[in-house]
């Protein structure tokens, strides 16, 4: 799942390419029933999004936790969670729509085709459920393999509000150790990489970066926040902001289904200590610990166990 880094790598690429232009029309092959109530994957709030949307203009697109943010002219709003395989791309697309089905055909098939050739036409890239076009001829297209995107309309206004619920920003100046270290310790139980995790107390840290950053604080995952020591606690506060930074200088992590948005693969998964290294020796001098992977609420923790200590 795209996590602060590849979250970031999307927005500030869309952002530079979309500022400015307008929206002529609006697609989506979700149509499943939902239960959410803003959200468009039902046929009937899509066409509601739809006319909403068309004719706006892009103002910018920003990210907030793992969420993509795509402010519109006249106070609109459009929230975007990739969650497991989505990823947003842009290039030119024609749409391709076929009759299939035995004769006479009954069922309308669409998709969206790439028109030049390149990094879009990967196979990661031609899972096509919803798109954008605006009127200088360029497509957004979302592929979504497994479906589990989530796409939502606001008003601007309400905006705030509705990101209330999630925590501090970990890159933010703002975010000093002395905050950190309150929210940390704001849980007298649980674990270390549970907390990491939570999107209620720093934003935007998911499984891949909750495993590098202990790593590379020499802290075991399960280890419970009130009882590591201050200097082990300032490792980890200073690993999670230089292992972020790192990961968006390199685009992101592209391990699984990510890609940016000119298709192309980021590279953060060359750099992987603990993450999927699972039987692999640790990559720590003078460490003679192989990687393991064990539930740790609910998630797999990748971690080593002989220089991670546990507290
Ligand atoms: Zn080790």
């Amino acid at each position: 799942m795209p996590e602060l880094p590849e979250v970031h790598t999307t927005a500030t690429f869309l952002d530079r390419a979309l500022r400015g232009k307008i929206i002529t029309n609006a697609w989506s092959d979700y149509h499943v029933k939902s239960v959410q109530k803003i959200g468009i994957k039902d046929s009937k709030l899509f066409s509601v999004f739809s006319n909403k949307i068309l004719g706006k203009k892009i103002l910018s697109v920003t990210r907030r936790a793992k969420n993509i943010l795509f402010r519109l002219s006249d106070n609109i709003s459009i929230v975007a969670h990739m969650k497991m395989t989505g990823h947003f791309l842009l290039g030119a697309y024609r749409r391709k729509k076929e009759w299939v089905g035995p004769i006479p055909p009954t069922f309308e098939h669409e998709e969206w085709i790439p028109t030049e050739r390149g990094d879009l036409q990967n196979p990661f890239n031609r899972f096509i459920r919803f798109v954008i076009s605006f009127s200088d001829g360029t497509t957004l297209a979302l592929s979504d393999l497994r479906r589990f995107a989530r796409i939502e309309f606001f008003d601007t206004l309400r905006l705030e509000n509705e990101f209330k619920k999630f925590g501090h920003e970990p890159l933010e100046k703002s975010f000093t150790f002395t905050v950190y270290k309150k929210q940390i310790l704001k849980r007298t139980t649980g674990k270390i990489k549970t907390i990491l995790m939570d999107q209620s107390i720093i934003a935007g840290i998911g499984n891949i970066y909750s495993d590098e950053i202990l790593y590379s604080a020499d802290v075991h995952p399960e280890s419970n926040p009130s009882r590591i020591p201050h200097a082990e606690l300032k490792k980890i506060y200073t690993a999670m902001r230089l292992i972020l930074k790192k990961s968006i200088r390199l685009g992101g992590d592209s391990m699984s289904d990510y890609r940016k948005p000119d298709g192309t693969r980021g590279e953060f998964q060359n750099c992987h200590n603990a993450y999927r290294r699972t039987g692999k020796p640790c990559k720590k001098r003078n460490c003679s610990g192989i990687i393991t992977r064990k539930k740790v609420g609910g998630r797999s923790a990748h971690f080593c166990p002989i220089h991670q200590k546990l507290y």
